[in-house]
């Protein structure tokens, strides 16, 4: 299991944390939607904070993150689910600054310094919950990190690394998800704290151990207990079916047009970027269904 998540709890139970590594998934997105090197990495880093959240769901709720800032990357917006499901898209994939000597890739030039940054919780039958933050630094882990101690009163620390190599593609990928249970020992969380502020990189620590060597830098060795492990993959839920009822909605005009004009009719996922036709006789059909 190359990339999957991990639950677990601190052994005084102060404390519970997610940590994941998921660069097949990253480079899924990647290779999906073209995105040059600063756009993989908001998206990515988006991505990977969807799953990190994810993991605190249950049953089939979901959450919708949305990043809307003054960038050149324009909207992001990423789903994410309980089962380890992401999928995600960037307005403009093709944003790529980096630093000349370094090569370290500027994040802030996709999603900008200034904007909203939005959650939308579906509980299915129920009424979503949606909350929203201002931009703290356009660098993705301190949205994540104010947005759910402040809108979701859940003091946590998020730490989100997607890294590129000498082409551009994703070499490492990964991220933390760290969150103050209510009977937390004050010593512990200062011990936490410390622990945080001295962690090496997370790419530094992904490359050597993965996913788990997050955990220890965190909490320290034996210090913590996996509740479980499960694998996170990009997944999109789009079909046929599901892009036939849109076109069903647009009523019998618009779908005659449709026929008058090409004979035919693409739709194209824009969170997967799948595609998919529909032929003369399969327009024909879904305008007997539609008003
Ligand atoms: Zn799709």
């Amino acid at each position: 299991m190359e990339n999957y998540l991990l639950r677990a709890i601190s052994t005084d139970g102060s404390f519970r944390a997610f940590a994941l590594t998921a660069k097949d998934v990253i480079a899924e997105a990647q290779e999906r939607h073209d995105t040059w090197s600063s756009s993989t990495v908001a998206l990515g880093r988006m991505m990977l904070g969807g799953l990190l959240m994810g993991a605190n769901l249950k049953g089939n709720d979901k959450y919708t993150i949305k990043m809307s800032g003054n960038g050149n990357g324009g909207l992001i917006v990423v789903d994410a689910n309980a089962y380890g499901d992401v999928k995600g898209f960037i307005q403009n994939p093709h944003v790529d600054l980096r630093k000349t000597s370094t090569g370290e890739v500027y994040v802030t030039q996709a999603t900008g310094n200034q904007g909203v940054f939005a959650v939308i919780k579906d509980m299915g039958l129920r009424e979503p919950y949606a909350g929203q933050i201002p931009f703290v630094s356009g660098e993705v882990a301190e949205e994540f990190t104010y947005y759910l101690t402040e809108s979701e009163q859940t003091p946590s620390s998020v730490g989100l690394n997607v890294h590129l190599d000498d082409e551009q593609r994703v070499k490492l990928a990964g991220g933390f998800m760290v969150q103050v249970l209510p009977d937390a020992n004050e010593d512990t969380i200062a011990k936490i704290e410390k622990n945080l502020q001295n962690m090496p990189a997370i790419s530094q620590i992904l490359e050597k151990n993965s996913a788990e060597g997050l955990l220890e830098a965190i909490f320290g060795k034996d210090e913590y207990k996996v509740l479980s492990k499960t694998p996170v993959q990009f997944k999109c839920d789009c079909s046929k079916e599901k892009f036939a009822r849109g076109i069903i909605s647009l009523g019998k005009e618009e779908i005659q047009a449709m026929i008058n004009e090409d004979n035919q009719a693409e739709a194209v996922c824009q969170f997967c970027e799948n595609k998919y036709q529909y032929s003369q006789t399969d327009l024909e059909e879904l305008m007997k269904e539609a008003k």
